[in-house]
Formats: C-alpha cells, structure tokens, sequence
C-alpha cells in the first residue's frame, strides 16, 4: 500500500485522543497516508457514517458510553459494507471470538499493534472482493431478466407461429371470396367488401406482429434509409392520433441506411405512436427524429405525456405488461419493439418521468447504400402460359377452393388435392400435361416439400410453387433460395396468386 497517492479515510470510534494518535504514528511509520475523524457516542457514529464515505473502522471495544461490538452491529444496519476492526486496551479470548463472530475484521491489542497494518490491507482486499462480487452478481441478475424475457417472446412466438397458419388460411378465404365478388357485384356494393378486404388486411398485419415474436415471419430485410420508412409511415400514425396531438418529424441531413424489413420498422412507429397517443389523452406533440451516431442509425421518439413511474418503467417491455385498461391495452406493443429491435442487432432505451413526457432512443447499425442494388431478393417465375395445368395441393378446403376457382376463371387447367398423397394419385392418372405444382407446405402426412421431390421423380419439368403462412421448414427454404421453387405467403390475394 506504500505510495498509494489517495489517503485511507478512517473513522475511529474511540474515547481516548491519545489512542487515535498512537494508532496514527503506527501508520504513519508503515507510509500509509490518513484522514481521519474520531466519534465516541452511538449518535455522533450515526452522523459520521450518513455525512462521509469511510474505507475503514478502527474501534476501541469498551468506551464510556459506547462499545465496540455496539458500533460494529451500527456499522452493519448501515447496510455500508466498511471493514470494521477492533483495537482493545486488554482484552479476554472470548471477546474477541465473539467479536470476529459478529463481522469484525479483526480484533487487535493496543499493545502489540504491529499487526495492524496487515489487518489492515486484508480488510481493504476483501472488501474490494466483496464488491466486484456484488457486481458479477448484479449483471448476472441483468442477464438473467433478459433470459426470462427472451424466454417469454418465444414462448408467445411458437403460439402465434402455431394459430397463425390456421388464421392466414381463413384470412385468405375471406379477402378472397370478397374480392372475387368485388368482380361479380355492381358497384353500390363495394364499399362493404372493400371493408371486409381492409379487415382482412388488418388481421394479416396482427398475425405478422405475433409471427415476428418468434422470427418466424417471412423475413423481408432489405436496405433502407430510415427517414423513407418514416416518412412513408408518418401519414398512418396521423389517422391513429387524435387532432390535438401535433406530429414533428425531423431528419438530420446525414440519416442513414440500415438492413431491415421495413415492415418492422413501420410497425415499431406504429406501436410507439400509439402508446404516445394514448399517454396524451389532452394533446400534445409527437417528436419523431432520425440521425446518425457513429456508425449507426438512431430514431427517437418523444412524446409531452403522462410519463411514466420508475416501475413502470422497469416493465414496460415485459409481454402483457400494460397499465391499461381491459380491451385499450394488449401490453404486447414494447414487447415487440423491443424484439424487433433485438432481432436487428440494435438497441432501445427509454428515458421518463412521470409528467415529463417519455423518449424512445432506437439504434441500429448503419449498412452501406450501395449494398441495396444486389439486396433485391430473386424472383422465381415459375409458369406465365394462361393454358397451362396447375395442381393445387391444400388440406384447407376453403383455401383450395378459392385457388381453384380464381386460377379456373382465368383460363388455367385446375387439378386439386388435399393431401400429398391424394395428389401423386392425381398426377399419376393425369394423362396430360403438368405444368405447375402449387402446394401447401404444412400438409397431414407428407409435406410439400416432399411432395414436390417426388412429383419431380415422374415429371421432372414441373414447376413448384410453395404457399404458406410461415416459410420455417428449412427444405422448402433451400429449394426457394436455389430458384427452384417459389414462394407465395398466405395469406395472398387473387392478384398476387395470378402473378406469382
Ligand atoms: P399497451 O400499450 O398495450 O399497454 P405496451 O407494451 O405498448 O402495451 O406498453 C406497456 C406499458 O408501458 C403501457 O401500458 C404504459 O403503461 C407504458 N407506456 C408505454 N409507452 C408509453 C408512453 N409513451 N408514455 C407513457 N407510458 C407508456
Ligand atoms: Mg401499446
């Protein structure tokens, strides 16, 4: 400890000024450098250890008015974690036993107070243990918060990978069989199916929210500079806010580009939009800004509302955490910005108080324009000939028969099954042409993708096209990625059915 430049601050708890000042001759000898204060009643302790940050206790062990094991029990409920050392006049064994038992550092005679300096420097050294402890632990309680979060997105994540595919099936029927009569009805009528398309879109965008939870969304990720997103999305928060919320969006000349799906995006403005609207029941403004930070992207989003409470705060990306009323609030709004923002390796804080409004702070690494021209994903083209033969292969019988009816009223050759092997039975007695095979990729019994491997054992020139709500199966993913098959997502519309 010699040559140590900051001095040791020591509180002696003891009656006798000439002890203090033979202890600090003692150190004084050993170069240690000291400051000092002396307390000898439990009140003037009480005080010492509020107004001053000590390193060491030094105490005598029976004074007046005070004793050494008193001071030491004070010291503890302090919750302060102080090495506390005993320096007695005399002692007997069992004290000082009954001492160490309590917590004391040590227990020295003043007569022989050679050892204090190494007791001393060991109380120093294992308090510093202590602490960097106290500090692993800390984190690994952090960690451990964050586990049981990412724990809870998942389990939320496999649920809604499980529904979904169920929900994008009717969602296609209905969007579907709406914008087939769209076709069939005169006019007056429209605007109710246009409704009932809107709906149907709408659903898709929730089940796309829940999907994104477990990653298991058809993942979109392409270049794009943040301020587009927000400018394009800017006009969709406006209609969910009430008129007397003012919006500012500002974007510092240098905003940069990231590689995300914008979707994501849009819907991380989406939800913190909303949550800012509903914290300004009386109005107020709505900031939203762009920039860059180094090497990154930041979006901030501040809001004049209520704020929030430190608890609050606390829990505020936790899945179903909402202080909301019943049918206002889900509590899944932060929980999925914050999985979004995960997902793209980014970071979120939030700062708050309660009447002060609320910021967002999101940022994510920047990528380089440039790297946007070969970001466009490849587009498989499998059959463009109106004549051609198409078999449909669908266990939904809703979705399969829409298919068949809207690829029949546009001029295709509509074979269908409901299962794979239905539909090998099917190809098999087919005696003419097989242009396209367009199949489901979750199927009972044989998988599409299976399907499709054994289709192209008789009829190696058929071309496949897989639909699905989640494209996770990591076969049907291959033979997308080597443009052997495509890809269209349920739920899809007519049009995008035709064109694919
Ligand atoms: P929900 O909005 O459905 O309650 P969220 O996950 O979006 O769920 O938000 C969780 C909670 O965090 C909210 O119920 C609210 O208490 C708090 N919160 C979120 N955003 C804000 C905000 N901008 N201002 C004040 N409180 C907020
Ligand atoms: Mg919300």
């Amino acid at each position: 400890m010699e040559g140590e430049r900051v001095p040791l601050r020591i509180l002696f708890v003891e009656d006798n000024p000439d002890d203090v000042e033979l202890v600090r001759l003692e150190l004084r000898r050993s170069g240690l450098d000291v400051v000092y204060a002396r307390v000898e009643t439990p009140e003037a302790l009480r005080e010492a250890l509020e107004e001053s940050r000590w390193d060491l206790v030094l105490s005598d062990f029976s004074m007046p008015r005070f004793s050494g094991p008193e001071a030491l029990a004070m010291v503890q409920e302090s919750g302060l974690d102080i090495p506390f050392i005993i320096i007695s006049g005399a002692i007997g064994e069992e004290f000082a036993v009954e001492s160490l038992k309590a917590g004391a550092e040590d227990f020295l005679v003043k007569s022989r107070l050679h050892r204090l300096v190494p007791a001393i420097e060991r109380g120093l050294r294992e308090a510093e243990e202590r602490r960097s402890r106290r500090r692993v632990e800390e984190s690994l309680r952090e960690n451990e918060q964050m586990l049981v979060q990412s724990q809870k997105m998942e389990a939320i994540g496999r649920l809604a990978g499980g529904v979904a595919h169920d929900f994008n099936n009717l969602l296609t029927v209905i969007r579907g069989h709406a914008e087939m009569l769209l076709g069939e009805i005169p006019e007056p009528g429209h605007e109710d199916l246009l409704e009932i398309v809107r709906a149907a879109e709408r659903g898709a965008t929730l089940t796309r929210q829940l999907l994104s939870f477990g990653r298991r969304q058809t993942e979109e990720a392409r270049v794009v500079r943040v301020r587009d997103v927000v400018d394009d999305t800017r006009r969709m928060i406006e209609r969910l806010l009430m008129e007397n919320i003012e919006i500012v969006v500002t974007h510092s000349a240098d905003s940069g580009w990231v590689r995300v799906d914008p979707g994501q995006i849009e819907q991380v403005l989406m939800n913190l939009g909303v949550n800012a609207g509903d914290a300004m029941p009386e109005g107020g403004r709505l900031e939203i800004e762009t920039g860059m930070v180094g090497d990154a992207v930041f979006l901030r989003v501040t809001d004049t509302g209520i704020g929030m409470t430190p608890e609050v705060r606390d829990r505020a990306f936790e899945p179903f955490f909402t202080t909301k009323v019943e049918g206002r609030g889900t509590g899944l709004g932060l929980a999925i910005v914050y999985g979004i923002v995960q997902q793209n390796h980014g970071e979120i804080t939030v700062e708050t108080s309660p009447e002060a409004g609320t910021t967002f702070r999101i940022v994510l690494p920047a990528v380089e324009p440039d790297e946007a021209a070969t970001e466009e994903p490849p587009t498989p083209r499998p059959v463009a000939s109106r004549t051609a033969t198409v078999l449909v292969v669908e266990d939904e019988h809703g979705v399969r028969s829409l298919t068949c009816r809207v690829l029949a009223g546009h001029g295709y050759t509509v074979l269908d099954a409901e299962s794979g092997i239905d539909a090998l039975q099917v190809a098999i007695q087919h005696a003419g042409a097989l242009d396209l095979l367009l199949t489901d990729v979750v199927l009972p019994g044989m998988s599409g993708s299976e399907l499709a491997r054994r289709i192209h054992e008789t009829r190696p020139h058929v071309a496949i096209l897989f639909m699905s709500g989640h494209h996770d199966d990591p076969s049907v993913r291959r033979r997308i990625m080597a443009q052997e098959a495509g890809f269209l997502p349920k739920p899809f519309t007519s049009r995008q059915l035709l064109e694919s």
